[in-house]
């Protein structure tokens, strides 16, 4: 099935294959030399049982992008290992401070080698590859400011912004501004809030940062005002079950609100979030969701996606009348 997703990061497809490649080739710094060694220090495939784990992870992850070229390969195999999973459309998030803090990379020449490694691995594999910056709520509203200035110094590739972080400490509320001046220059919004943080962040996301999408929003589950709003401004959620359940926001997949929030007839599309750190795919991911809501329709999911995607509508249109013809055929 041709597949679309809105919500990866390209942090979270830095599997350890590509970790020995950037290692070899730019010589980046890695833990371990051998593939096994590498999978156990880089992958996360069951719940955090500390903060740390992560945190470790992240940063071996930002010591891989020694340099512009090192970034420009990451953004390329990251594109081609999506496209070998079938993605035919895929909105690659990716924070420039992130990218740039470990060795100190200017943040111009960071974002430029990100949309040239995913506009070759488009040119590649056919996929489409629009990108979205993302600011980290915890460098603050001027920080988020500068971001969003990058971002927007790099259209057309980039098309959308985005906020992630650590949502309790720091309300949306406080970046008003910096949404603003992306959305008066005509870039899309969206917005991580109601991951594990609070319900309400999800709201002051749509109404005052003028958020079109929501990462995660999960927390709405039990909040019918939310729902409501959610549902009637057409805004969609990007759900993530493997992530939800790792982090700790869920439980278990089998308790992730999925099927809930369907039902309540919210827009969802399906992501992976983070691939290679969860040591998954989109497509192991549409299974998960399909056990966790069985008869979900994948290809009605993937329409869902198409319908909310901030790229180029014309180049949309033709991922859609793919989706059509495969579903057709099948
Ligand atoms: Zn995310």
């Amino acid at each position: 099935m041709p597949k679309a997703e809105l919500h990866r990061h390209l942090a979270g497809c830095m599997s350890p294959e590509i970790a020995l490649k950037m290692a070899a080739r730019f010589g980046a710094p890695v833990p371990a030399g051998t593939l096994p060694e590498l999978v156990r220090c880089m992958v996360l495939d069951s719940p955090l049982t500390s903060l740390q784990e992560v945190l470790r992870r992240f940063t071996l992850i930002a010591h891989l992008f020694v340099s512009p070229d090192a970034v420009r390969y990451a953004a390329q195999r990251a594109v081609e290992d999506a496209a070998a999973d079938g993605l035919r459309y895929m909105e690659l998030r990716f924070s420039p401070g992130f990218t740039s803090y470990a060795h100190r990379l200017p943040l111009d020449a960071v974002t430029r080698a990100v949309a040239e490694g995913a506009a070759e691995g488009a040119r590649l594999t056919g996929c489409i590859v629009p990108l979205i910056v993302i600011a980290s709520r915890e460098m603050g509203p001027d920080v988020c400011m500068e971001t969003f200035r990058l971002a927007l110094r790099h259209r057309p590739q980039v098309v959308g912004v985005d906020l992630a972080g650590d949502e309790d400490n720091h309300p949306p509320e406080q970046f008003i501004k910096a949404f603003e001046l992306a959305r008066g220059e005509g870039l899309h919004v969206t917005v991580h809030a109601g991951e594990q943080g609070c319900a309400d962040n999800v709201a002051t996301a749509v109404r005052r940062l003028g958020a079109r999408r929501i990462g995660h929003g999960i927390r709405i589950a039990d909040r019918p005002d939310l729902i409501a709003l959610v549902r009637d401004q057409g805004v969609a959620l990007e759900i993530s079950v493997t992530s939800n359940w790792i982090v700790g926001a869920v439980p278990s997949p089998a308790e992730h609100p999925l099927g809930q929030l369907m039902a309540e007839g919210i827009p969802i599309s399906l992501n992976s979030d983070d691939p290679a750190l969860f040591g998954i795919t989109l497509s192991s991911e549409l299974e998960l969701c399909r056990r966790v809501v069985p008869g979900l329709d994948l290809v009605q999911a993937q329409r869902v996606a198409l319908d909310h995607a901030f790229g180029d509508p014309v180049q949309v249109g033709k991922v859609r009348q793919e989706l059509r013809e495969w579903s057709l055929r099948a």
